[in-house]
């Protein structure tokens, strides 16, 4: 028989175990559960949807991907799903923890569309250049020029912030592709910034462990404060 005595019992344990500041959702299904004494559904791996810094998930060492799994169908399925969602997000790299698998791989993709929505003078001095869509299954990264070229950056599981991020000019990368071939790939500038920052993914770190703290902003900050300035005119 529930008793509230537990439940408070529960809640205290929880947030101690958790250390957490607050009741977190995990809390709080947790007590739904003792006091129900059902289960919240929640979403299994991999999500249709990039999940949000927070997912414990995204703070993992992703696992390497044993060879031989890469030819299954499943896992072909998976690289398509992941692809998926990179496109629905209207994204240009999407790594496999951030839609909840633990897994070393990640996608980049830049399309011409994409490098032409961006200034040609922002486009030279970025180095954005197109990218066809590239698999990167067990990838090893080295740094050709340590040199740090400092750029807004963004990231579909810290939605709606931006902060400057200094990332080395040059990296070259060798890792399998979608059949397991193995493949060595260079890149600079932008393309060189996209990769790290989804090798950082698989290590467990997202770009708020890089940036500058004090250029962490969200990204419609000075359009709301235009609305707000509206509506008190009117
Ligand atoms: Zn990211």
């Amino acid at each position: 028989m529930f008793k509230y005595s537990n439940l408070f019992h529960g809640c205290v344990k929880i947030i101690q175990k958790s250390n957490a500041r607050f009741i977190s959702f995990r809390s709080i299904k947790k007590l739904y559960s003792i006091y129900f004494d059902k289960t919240i559904e929640t979403a299994k791996s991999p999500y249709d949807f990039i999940c949000q810094v927070g997912n414990p998930i995204l703070r993992q060492e992703a696992s390497p991907i044993d060879i031989k799994e890469i030819q299954t169908v499943e896992f072909q399925k998976t690289l398509d799903h992941l692809y998926k969602i990179l496109k629905i997000s209207d994204t240009v790299g999407l790594a496999a923890p951030q839609i909840g698998l633990s897994w070393q791989v990640f996608a980049i993709e830049v399309t011409e569309e994409t490098v032409e929505d961006v200034y040609p003078s922002i486009r030279s001095y970025c180095q954005i250049k197109p990218q066809p869509l590239t698999y990167f299954i067990n990838p090893e990264m080295e740094i050709i020029n340590s040199e740090e070229l400092i750029f807004h950056e963004t990231c579909g599981s810290i939605e709606h912030f931006r902060a400057e991020v200094p990332r080395p000019k040059e990296i070259q990368i060798k890792a399998l592709d979608r059949f397991g071939k193995p493949f060595c790939w260079k890149a600079e500038g932008w393309l060189a910034r996209i990769a790290h920052h989804e090798m950082d993914h698989l290590k467990g770190l997202l770009y708020t462990d890089r940036m500058f703290p004090l250029t962490f902003e969200y990204n419609k900050w000075d359009e709301e404060n235009y609305i707000d300035k509206e509506k008190n005119i009117n």
